[in-house]
């Protein structure tokens, strides 16, 4: 064997994750900083994929396994199958990224017939040995043999049910000797062969076991869910640890611990233990732990000692750490450890503190995040002034409220989310196998299992609310039931679950936005102080302003006036100005607008100074402020059997009373001339709908095309933007105007409407008697503005991608129709990586950013450059903006601090950008 498959712990590069898999590099690590850590070696993810490729173990291998065990066997005084001292193993999965319980891990190997024996009599207690064998022949079946977990599961069960007891410790070494007997048997009829005896044929298959796993549907799930690339993690790692136990006897102990707290960031143990118990017990939630500082009553020297380890783990790994012990015999064992994984404001706080403890570096404190997880912090919490009382309290595992329909498994988790609804999981306890059920639901409820068992440890990761061991909630699956006390909850009722304080309701609670903590602040502070790329807001009101500066905005990128447009007493003046006939009527209508739009710019201005705010001009087809041509249709028809009723009306009256000159309310105010005005006007929209009628009306008229054909829209718009300028100027505001035109194809059409801003400047800085200072650009949406950008910048003094527009022209894909239509297949067999209206698509739509921003600095080389399209706000994206010089990216409000972040990290990692064109 030429290459080296196999590193012992004091050898391995505890550095080289990629070989060793995460869990295998830190065990490296961990020995050779003097940790006590159970003596093993690591088979090298190498290993793994040429055993996925040749389908068999690379020649050699199980050799040098045996030299390895020997040593092994050496320095714990142990033997491998042997008849005194029996050596017992694990046998880990790991790769390079952590993935919680997505991949296989075999405990106690080595124990057979004899060895069982063996350890008995040295350890000198059967109830031990027989559950050890049992735990081995469960899990070894099900991980290496392949068979499910319910056939052995029903005979531990009915075993306990005969011997009437109810928790797992009150088995007596006769209980689980009947069981492990139960157990083998379950292997030969399942495998129709005995129990492998043989240890290293148990080793050899639980090693291909292990490696199998890597392309188990779980991590193969997993690894598509979370983008985790073969670049990132490449196969697992194989672990061979010695077993030590917590589960022989009241001065031994499992437990899993947090170097600092996961739910809230703060610098305290956390975690959970269980006394005379192996690890699977904690993380499977099967019995339920203690907090930890409980241990500190229980063994004072062993909490005193647990301490220690904690502060060497932080101090050496400069990161919160999860970590894996056990006590055997007063001995404290660190098993594994790995970097914990909190939930946003548990990330953020430990940055802060962190960096302010001297532990980290602030750049280390930045990259440590990743942007996408501060979106958690966002996520709504209960109304506290919310009156309904709970139903149950649970354990508060993982932050935020979720609000769904409650179903008891994965499958129909999976289902009802694709078909769009909102559902809450709830299960006795999750497994590994449930993973499709997380990522479909709003939220996790389990009604076993602590803050640290497998449904808390994964939706903390997901950042998706949870809330673990809620012990008083009866889960019945089959019946497709629940029950609290009296009360019953069937699949499909509506439950809320709150993962920050535990609490469980029967109904929807509303919910109230997030704010951004102190230590967001912070932390987005020296972003900032990083980021080259300034972070803008697309915003169109002065409300939407002030939630953008909350949330750190260094200006508006975007401001569509149309947006402005849509209230309820503006619209009928828009649809005055669409219907009129002539640029006269236009303008009248246009004169009632003007100060609307005026005062809007103003308080955006005033509430934005000194930032800039960059105005679009008006973009979208004229249409779209008109009622449907269907909806006139109908309006028109009802109208007319109203004026057939009326006139009856009349007619009645006046036929009855005599000679009436007036009619009684309402038809006074009603009457038939009203009336027919009304179906008038209706026929007039009517007529305008149809006139306006485009086929592709995204294509259509719209943008600046609009501005050619009407150009009184855009004087008038304009004149707001300048009048509002020169009214905040005479307050002695320092604003930031600008000015921008969207759709435009050639530098023609940019140059009449910066005629417009010329006519309307003088008009304005005369009437003020001042002079303006605002900026004149153009929107990028168009592939040939992107060939004419050089022309463009003659005239422009700013350009901003209109990637939305700019995607759809690229890909000629309807921004309207194709993501949901095809985008979902296309990304999901793998033609286009992502949905380019949501991650900027760098290979196409990105080259012609790059030229068109390498062709307009060219003629004006201070031009600036920004993006406000959907992309914007999007880390990945961000990143490629920062490597093409862009000034500013602008996005949604809530997606600010994710922007700010990314832009610093944009900046940090600049040296390890690949360019992908
Ligand atoms: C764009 O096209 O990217 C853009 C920001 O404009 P809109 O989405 O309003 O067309
Ligand atoms: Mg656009």
């Amino acid at each position: 064997m030429t290459t080296q498959y196999i590193f012992s712990f004091q050898q391995g590069d505890g550095k080289n994750k990629a070989l060793l898999g995460g869990k295998g590099a830190n065990l490296c690590e961990m020995t050779q900083i003097g940790l006590n850590v159970p003596p093993g070696f690591v088979i090298s993810t190498e290993a793994c994929l040429d055993y996925l490729q040749h389908h068999r173990l690379p020649d050699g291998l199980m050799n040098d396994v045996r030299h390895h065990m020997q040593e092994i066997e050496r320095t714990t005084g142990k033997t491998f199958g042997g008849k005194s001292q029996p050596l017992l193993v694990s046998v880990r999965s790991g790769s390079a990224i952590s993935m919680p319980g997505m991949m296989d891990t075999i405990l106690n190997l080595g124990l057979n017939r004899e060895t069982l024996q063996d350890l008995i009599e040295a350890t000198g207690d059967p109830r031990f040995g027989f559950d050890a064998y049992r735990r081995f022949i469960q899990l070894f079946g099900k991980v290496a043999l392949g068979i499910p977990d319910e056939k052995f599961d029903a005979h531990f069960e009915e075993v306990k049910r005969q011997a009437g007891i109810k928790a797992d410790v009150a088995l007596d070494a006769d209980h689980l000797k009947e069981i492990s007997e139960l157990f083998l048997q379950v292997v030969r009829e399942e495998t129709g062969r005995p129990f492998p005896e043989d240890v290293y044929e148990q080793l050899e298959l639980a090693i291909k076991a292990v490696f199998d796993s890597w392309m188990g549907r779980r991590a193969v799930d997993y690894r598509r869910e979370f983008r985790v690339t073969e670049k990132m993690a490449n196969g697992t790692a194989a672990n061979i640890v010695t077993m030590v136990f917590g589960n022989m006897g009241n001065d031994c102990a499992t437990g899993v611990g947090f170097t600092r707290n996961p739910g809230t960031g703060a610098n305290e143990m956390y975690g959970e233990y269980l006394v005379n118990a192996q690890g699977e017990d904690v993380v499977a939630g099967i019995r339920t732990p203690k907090p930890v500082h409980e241990l500190a009553k229980e063994m004072p020297d062993l909490y005193r000692q647990l301490s220690e380890l904690r502060n060497k783990l932080e101090q050496h790994y400069r990161e919160a750490q999860d970590f894996e012990y056990t006590i055997e015999r007063g001995v404290l064992y660190c098993l594994q450890t790995r970097n914990a994984k909190m939930n946003a404001a548990a990330m953020v706080r430990t940055s802060v503190e962190m960096v302010k403890e001297g532990l980290i570096s602030k750049e280390r404190a930045l990259l440590r995040i990743n942007p996408e997880l501060l979106e958690q912090l966002l996520h709504p919490q209960l109304d506290p002034h919310n009156k309904i009382p709970p139903l149950a309290q649970g354990l508060p595992a993982s932050p935020g409220a979720a609000c769904g329909k409650c179903v008891f498994d994965a499958d129909t988790a999976a289902m009802m989310g694709k078909a769009g609804e909102a559902v809450i999981l709830l299960r006795e306890e999750t497994k590994p196998e449930d993973i499709h059920g997380f990522f479909a639901a709003q939220g996790i409820l389990t009604s076993r299992g602590g803050k640290t068992s497998h449904a808390a440890v994964v939706a903390r990761g997901m950042g998706k609310a949870c809330v673990a061991g809620a012990e008083d909630i009866r889960v019945d699956v089959r019946s497709r039931r629940a029950q609290v006390g009296e009360v019953l909850i069937h699949e499909g009722d509506i439950i809320t679950i709150d993962g920050g304080t535990g609490l469980i309701y029967l109904g929807e609670i509303p919910t109230v936005a997030p704010t951004v903590s102190e230590e967001l602040q912070t932390l987005l502070g020296w972003a900032d102080e990083y980021a080259e790329l300034k972070v803008h807001a697309n915003a169109d009101t002065p409300e939407g302003a002030k939630k953008a500066l909350a949330y750190g905005a260094a200006g508006i990128g975007l401001c569509r006036t149309e947006r402005m447009f849509n209230a309820k007493e503006r619209l009928p003046l828009v649809i005055d100005m669409i219907l009129a006939e002539d640029p006269e009527s236009r303008a009248a209508a246009l004169e009632k607008l003007f100060p609307i739009q005026r005062e809007d710019f103003v308080k955006l201005f005033t509430a934005m100074a000194p930032f800039p705010v960059t105005v679009r001009l008006l973009d979208p087809p004229m249409h779209e402020f008109l009622p449907s041509e269907h909806q006139l249709e109908d309006e028109i028809q009802a109208l007319k059997k109203y004026e057939t009723m009326i006139k009856g009306q009349r007619v009645t009256l006046e036929t009855l009373s005599g000679h009436l000159t007036t009619l009684p309310a309402p038809f006074d105010l009603l009457n038939e001339e009203v009336i027919s005005k009304a179906i008038a006007k209706k026929e007039l929209m009517l007529k305008k709908v149809r006139d306006l009628y485009e086929v592709n009306p995204m294509l259509g008229h719209r943008g600046v095309r609009l501005g050619m054909s009407y150009p009184e829209i855009y004087k008038m718009q304009i004149r707001s933007v300048l009048e509002a300028a020169a009214l905040c100027a005479q307050q002695g505001l320092k604003i930031a105007p600008e000015i921008m035109v969207p759709q435009v194809i050639t530098a023609e059409e940019l140059k009449r409407v910066k005629e417009y801003v010329a006519e309307v400047r003088q008009e304005t800085e005369t009437r003020y008697g001042l002079t303006l200072d605002f900026k004149f650009g153009t929107m990028i949406e168009t592939v040939r503005a992107c060939t004419r950008a050089g022309q463009l910048a003659e005239l422009a003094e700013f350009f901003s991608f209109g990637t939305n527009d700019l995607t759809q022209a690229t890909f000629s894909f309807s921004r309207e129709d194709a993501e949901n239509k095809f985008l979902p297949l296309y990304n999901e067999v793998g033609l286009l990586e992502d949905n380019p209206f949501e991650v900027l698509d760098v290979k196409g739509v990105g080259q012609l950013m790059k030229m068109t921003a390498e062709f307009g600095r060219h003629t004006r080389p201070g031009l600036k450059i920004g993006i406000c399209g959907e992309q914007g706000g999007h880390p990945q994206s961000i990143r490629f903006c920062h490597h093409i010089k862009l000034d500013y990216v602008s996005c949604s409000a809530p997606r600010i601090p994710i922007a700010r972040l990314a832009a610093a990290h944009a900046k940090l990692l600049e040296h390890e950008f690949f360019n992908h064109s």
